[in-house]
C-alpha cells in the first residue's frame, strides 16, 4: 500500500468512528476519538478509553497522562509524531468507568482495521483493558516490560506486543513513574526484536525487499542492536501490583 493509500484508508477510518454509533457510549461522548499520528509508523501504542479532555478535544491522551505518555516517548528519542495512538474503545465511558466487554467487542472492528491499514510490527499495551485484547489472560502486574508474539485477531501471529502499564497509573501511584519509565527503555529493543519476527516470518523475497527499501520512521539510532528478547524482564518489574486493578484513561 503506498503512503497515501494508507493515509487516506486511516482518515475513511476515522470518519466513520466519529460517526459510529455501534454501542452505547455513543449517547454520552462528546467527540469520538479515532486516533492519531503516522500512518506509516512501525509503532502503535493502545490505550484503554478516551477521558474528559480527549472527549472534549477528539484527540488522544492530551491530558496529564498524555503529557506523561509524551515525556516516555521523548526518552527514548521518539515523539507522538513518530507512533500511533489510540484506544481500544474509541469514545469515552461516562465518568470514565470500565469499558463493558461488549462495548469493546463492538469497537474491535475500528481497530482491527486500523492496525491492518497500519501494519505495525510492534504494539505496546498501555493499561490492562488494552492488555486483556492483545494478550488474553494475561495480568499486568506479571507481564509488563515485556514483549510476546500477539495472540489475538486484532494482529497478525508475526506482530509482536509490548506490555506497559497505562501512564495514568504514575498519577495515581507515584512508585509506578519509575516502572513506566524503565518498562520504556525496553521498547526500541524490543522493537528491534519485532523486525526480526517478521523478517523472519515473510517469504525470502518479501524479507530481503523489506530489508532493502522498508522506511525506518521510528529512529533506530536508539535501539540497542541485537535480538531483542521477547519475554524480557525489566528491572524493577512490580509483578503483584495491584495496579493493574485500576481503571485507567488519558
Ligand atoms: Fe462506535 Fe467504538 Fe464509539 Fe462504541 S466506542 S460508539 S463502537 S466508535
Amino acid at each position: 500500500m503506498t503512503p497515501d493509500a494508507r493515509q487516506g484508508l486511516l482518515e475513511t477510518i476515522d470518519a466513520e468512528i466519529r460517526g459510529c454509533t455501534g454501542c452505547r457510549l455513543h449517547e454520552t461522548r462528546t467527540l469520538a476519538v479515532p486516533g492519531e499520528g503516522s500512518a506509516e509508523t512501525e509503532v502503535v501504542f493502545v490505550g484503554e478509553g478516551p477521558g474528559f479532555n480527549e472527549d472534549r478535544q477528539g484527540r488522544p491522551f492530551v491530558g496529564a497522562a498524555g503529557t506523561f505518555l509524551t515525556e516516555l516517548l521523548g526518552t527514548v528519542g521518539w515523539s507522538r509524531s513518530d507512533v500511533f495512538i489510540t484506544n481500544v474503545v474509541k469514545c469515552r465511558p461516562p465518568g470514565n468507568r470500565d469499558p463493558e466487554p461488549d462495548e469493546i467487542a463492538a469497537c474491535a472492528p475500528h481497530l482491527r482495521r486500523q492496525l491492518s491499514a497500519i501494519d505495525p510490527a510492534l504494539v505496546v499495551t498501555l493499561g490492562r483493558h488494552s492488555l486483556g485484547a492483545f494478550l488474553p489472560g494475561t495480568r499486568i502486574g506479571q507481564v509488563h516490560g515485556t514483549a510476546r508474539p500477539a495472540a489475538t485477531d486484532l494482529l497478525p501471529p508475526e506482530s509482536t506486543v509490548f506490555a506497559m502499564y497505562h501512564p495514568a497509573a504514575a498519577l495515581h501511584q507515584g512508585a509506578l513513574r519509575r516502572t513506566l519509565l524503565d518498562d520504556m527503555t525496553a521498547v526500541p529493543i524490543a522493537l528491534q526484536g519485532a523486525r526480526e519476527r517478521r523478517a523472519a516470518a515473510a517469504p525470502r523475497g518479501a524479507a530481503a525487499a523489506m530489508t532493502a527499501g522498508a522506511p525506518d520512521p521510528v529512529a533506530v539510532a536508539t535501539v540497542t542492536p541485537g535480538p531483542a528478547p521477547l519475554s524480557e524482564t525489566v528491572p524493577g518489574a512490580d509483578p503483584e501490583s495491584a495496579t493493574d486493578q485500576l481503571t485507567l484513561f488519558a
